[in-house]
């Protein structure tokens, strides 16, 4: 048996522990980060990398407050990044063609968006309410988690690929370090971001706190036909363009377990959907089709702090259907609250007891 020691091991490289990993070293600790597969493919690499939670103001304040932060701090954490990979971040703006659901007001949309300084304005034609969301960006996920996996070994994190945290190891009710298939690594913390498989790793986690939502997408080929320089959303679909020409279309929310099967007909609703919404893409060839995990939680909120019980275990997952947009703000709440820094944002909503068996 091996034993290496670190000052904290995140179990998990995708965006949510990938981005803790480097806050956490910019604090000064030695990491580590573990992946029981090839870092940066789940569902990180599966999502559409819009940087806005859709029809933002359905959302608990508590999420829409932790997504807009992130959104502010993406300029500063890519200006970060140690890599040649360029993440293309692009500000096309979204445009949302049904904005409006019974029983929610313009007023009330509109002043959810202020608060959470989200800029915003109504467009009106033939008698539908449009909603245009000029600062929303997107970035090419998968480009994002190279970027990322570049800088992490740039800057000295441990990066073991193909190593599952099997088990956080505890003494007297602290965390001595993780076990894996190939020996026991040793550290004081340890971080759980583990995505959609994070619960088997947190003692106490009540069964079905956490789990999988998964979701399919497609993508359109490049060509100056295509002609979609926003994104456009309508009925739940998504349209997002890319800085290359080629068009991401999203997605389903699903519940089918640890299952990441593509199937037909969802895609074949998608596709329809996004030719109905932009005519030209009617022509365009379909290039890859996918389906990823997207760590849900019971409440919908993300689950960020450290566990009440076991002195050093750390957890950021529950990112849902806006991790990536979160991402910054998360890492940089995760690593005040292990440093003792004060946070801008509140924890308090976000807390690991709230899942825990009482
Ligand atoms: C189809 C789809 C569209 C989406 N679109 C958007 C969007 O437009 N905008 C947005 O903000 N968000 C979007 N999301 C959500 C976003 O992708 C996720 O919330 C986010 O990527 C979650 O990141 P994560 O790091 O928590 O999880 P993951 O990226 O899944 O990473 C978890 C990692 O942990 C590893 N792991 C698991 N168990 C272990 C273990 N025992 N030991 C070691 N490693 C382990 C996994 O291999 C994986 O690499 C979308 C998601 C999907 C699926």
């Amino acid at each position: 048996m091996t034993s290496t020691r670190f000052d904290i091991i995140v179990i998990g490289a995708g965006i949510a522990g990938l981005t803790s990993a480097l806050a956490l070293r910019q604090a000064g600790a030695s990491v580590a980060v573990l992946d029981r597969g090839q870092p940066g493919t789940e569902a990180s690499w599966a999502g559409g990398g819009i940087l806005c939670p859709l029809y933002a103001w359905r959302y608990p304040a508590a999420v829409l407050a932790i997504a807009a932060e992130g959104m502010r701090g993406y300029p500063a954490l890519l200006d970060s990044l140690d890599s040649r990979i360029d993440p293309e971040r692009l500000v096309t703006g979204m445009r949302i063609l049904d904005p409006i659901a019974p029983g929610e007001t313009r007023d009330a949309i509109a002043a959810t968006l202020s608060q959470a300084g989200i800029r915003h304005e109504w467009q009106t034609a033939e008698n539908q309410d449009a909603l245009w969301l000029p600062e929303v960006a997107n970035v090419r996920n998968p480009r994002l988690l190279d970027a990322l996996l570049d800088t992490v070994r740039a800057r000295g994190i441990e990066l073991f690929a193909q190593r599952a945290g099997q088990e956080v190891l505890t003494r007297a009710g602290r965390v001595t370090g993780v076990r894996t298939p190939t020996g026991e690594l040793s550290a004081d913390r340890v971080v759980v971001a583990a995505g959609a498989w994070s619960e088997a790793l947190v003692p106490g986690m009540r069964e079905e706190s956490l789990f999988p939502v998964r979701g399919q997408m497609l993508r359109l080929e490049p060509r100056a036909e295509n002609g979609l320089d926003h994104i456009l959303m309508d009925e739940g679909v998504y349209l997002i363009p890319r800085a290359d020409g080629s068009v991401v279309i999203g997605s389903t929310v699903e519940h089918a377990g640890f299952d990441k099967t593509v199937d037909d007909t969802a895609q074949a609703l998608l596709h329809a959907k996004a030719c109905r919404l932009w005519p030209s893409l009617a022509g365009a060839r379909i290039t890859h089709r996918w389906a990823g995990l997207r760590p849900g939680s019971v409440d919908e909120l993300p689950v960020l702090g450290e566990h009440p019980g076991i002195e050093g275990l750390w957890v950021n997952t529950g990112g849902f259907r806006n991790g990536l947009a979160m991402a910054p703000a998360t890492a940089d709440l995760l690593t005040a609250l292990m440093t003792g820094q004060p946070s801008t944002l509140d924890p308090t909503p976000y807390r690991v007891e709230r899942l825990l068996d009482s």
